[in-house]
């Protein structure tokens, strides 16, 4: 099963995505954790990376296609994988359409988690607390949020006309919204 989280930053995509792996033991790919791994080992790529990271930008499609296309090829991906904050812009949906042609794969579900603004700045609020991620500061959360809105929102109206997206309530305990994912799925 070859699926896509979409949502705002703080949604809740990663939460979902790590039941998601141990239910149908299919890997979670997210191009955020992959260039966060690039940064922690001081890439060149990475320290790249980071400047546009830290301002909440969105990093160029080809660095991050590299890395997804490394990944999606991977052995443990052949039977599926969870992909999670990619594609976070059209170019980049037409690209990973592309890929997966070529791999002669296509995606399944396309999940859209919909949690309301007020909840997601808070929730990202909580987050800093816990893991410390340095764009998570209020300024650069606005920042997130807007290029969600431009750039990543219509990522759902493309596929919205493929029909594949399934939205999600993304509000209730995460257990609530692991059964609403669970029940999409078995569509
Ligand atoms: P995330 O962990 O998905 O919230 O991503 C954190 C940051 O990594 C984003 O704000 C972007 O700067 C960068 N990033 C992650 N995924 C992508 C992507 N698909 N395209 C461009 N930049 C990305």
């Amino acid at each position: 099963m070859r699926i896509v989280l979409l949502g705002a930053p703080g949604s809740g995509k990663g939460t979902q995505a790590k039941f998601l792996v141990e239910k149908h033991n299919i890997p979670h790919i997210s191009t955020g954790d992959l260039l966060r791994g690039a940064i922690a080992a001081q890439t060149a790529l990475g320290l790249a990376a980071k400047e546009v990271m830290d301002k909440g930008n969105l990093v160029s499609d080809d660095i991050v296609l590299g890395m997804l296309k490394e990944r999606v090829t991977q052995e443990d991906a052949k039977n599926g994988f969870i992909l999670d904050g990619f594609p976070r812009n059209l170019a980049q949906a037409e690209m990973l359409e592309a890929l997966l042609k070529e791999l002669d794969m296509a995606l399944d579900h396309a999940l859209l988690i919909e949690v309301n603004p007020d909840e997601v700045v808070e929730r990202i609020a909580k987050r800093a607390e816990i893991e410390g991620r340095s764009d998570d500061t209020e300024e650069v959360v606005r920042n997130r949020l807007n290029v969600y809105k431009e750039q990543t929102a219509p990522v759902a109206e493309y596929y919205k006309n493929q029909n594949i997206v399934t939205e999600i309530m993304g509000t209730g305990t995460i257990e609530d919204v692991q059964e609403r994912i669970e029940a999409a799925l078995r569509f």
